[in-house]
């Protein structure tokens, strides 16, 4: 048998969390964004269930080729646009959408011997200071890309640099109002955090979204955790990371356990021997208040540090709840126990000092994934 380290994807989950986003932002097309593998889900796992949206949005034409092959026609766009104009020869083939946000890949575009016009999403830098062009320049630029051939379709597309307060959001809407107020074309602004908090927001300033661009939401973890749970926000986990104990431990008052035996026992313990380690994708920088679940929904504190292959808990609460832990015991170290037990992500990646985002994605490949159809 392999290693029982599991990542569970709950179908079910992500279909509710799909279905959230469309209702929050009734009146917009919705892209899926699938950039990471899905978030660390699997193409595969995302596509089957979003393939219910309006279309993907990814970094890597790999993936756009990989959905192509799966037998999506609708719409893909890279978020980043290309990065050689040898792209955009894929894109013309597979008639893939592009963001377009420096001058290059305008050059390109415009070297770009091609009978098939191309959608493009131009950005602007709202105040992000990441991707796009300047607001004073980007009606030049907008009107450069119009007078193109090569150009079909051009959608003006911003980012947030952060959600968290409405006035940050107005301050990005205004960016954008003075830099495209009369340009034709479709608008895409929205993230997930956006897309849950600043709707009203985004209508005061009389703005909308043609499309939305959700990510994190759809996999059910929080786009700001200190702001809101992602139960708060309705959303459920669309990943579980699952094991089991492998080994069991009773140890004294006193006695030391793990790499550089620095956790010293302050009572006698039984300590579970987890088959989840840094190389799994679990932070090894995580603090030991983090917690598990054991079996349902018994949390357990980790005791030692993580290793590579392996992490230990303090199973005393399993035993004050009168349960008997054995090799094979179930141990949730995210998402959903078995038993419907919640360990949310975002609370095990803030005791990490990092974001829901940055665990889900770097669930190690050696992990199996398993697909949940249950509800489905
Ligand atoms: C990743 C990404 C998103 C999705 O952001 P979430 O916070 O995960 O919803 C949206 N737009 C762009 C341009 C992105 O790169």
């Amino acid at each position: 048998m392999s290693r029982p380290i599991r990542s569970i994807i709950h179908y079910a989950a992500l279909q509710h969390n799909l279905r959230l986003i469309q209702s929050k932002a009734a009146n917009a097309k919705v892209w899926a964004v699938v950039k990471a593998n899905a978030y660390g889900h699997g193409l595969k796992h995302a596509f089957e269930v979003f393939r219910a949206a309006d279309g993907f949005a990814l970094l890597d034409l790999q993936e756009a080729q990989q959905l192509r092959e799966m037998g999506w026609r609708g719409p893909i766009l890279l978020l980043e646009g290309i990065f050689e104009a040898r792209d955009l020869e894929i894109c013309s083939r597979l008639g893939i959408w592009h963001t377009v946000h420096n001058e290059a890949q305008v050059e390109m575009l415009s070297a770009h011997k091609t009978q098939q016009g191309h959608r493009i999403f131009l950005k602007l830098n709202a105040g992000m200071n990441r991707l796009g062009f300047e607001p004073r320049r980007f009606r030049s630029v907008w009107s450069r890309l119009n007078a193109m051939h090569q150009v079909e379709e051009i959608t003006l597309m911003s980012h947030f640099a952060r959600t968290e307060l409405a006035q940050d959001v107005r301050e990005s809407l205004q960016i954008f109002n003075d830099a495209c107020r009369d340009l034709p074309g479709e608008r895409t602004l929205s993230n997930s955090g956006a897309i849950l908090a600043h709707q009203s927001t985004i209508a005061e300033e009389g703005l909308s979204d043609d499309w939305v661009r959700p990510g994190i939401s759809l996999y059910g973890a929080s786009p700001d955790a200190q702001l809101q749970t992602a139960q708060g926000w309705g959303l459920m986990p669309g990943q579980s990371l699952r094991s089991q104990i492998i080994g069991l431990q009773q140890v004294s008052i006193g006695d030391r356990v793990g790499y550089g035996s620095d956790h010293v026992a302050p009572e006698n313990m039984l300590i579970g021997v987890v088959a989840c380690g840094y190389a799994d994708g679990y932070p090894r920088a995580i603090s030991s208040n983090a917690q598990v679940l054991f079996e349902g929904d018994v949390r357990c504190n980790l005791f030692g540090r993580v290793s590579m292959d392996m992490l230990t808990i303090n199973l005393n609460p399993a035993l004050r709840e009168g349960l008997q832990p054995s090799i094979g015991s179930q141990v949730t170290l995210w998402g959903q126990s078995v038993d419907g037990g919640l360990l949310p992500i975002d609370e095990v990646a803030a005791h990490a000092g990092t974001i829901g985002y940055e665990l889900m994605c770097a669930v190690a490949p050696r992990v199996l994934v398993e697909q949940d159809l249950e509800g489905v």
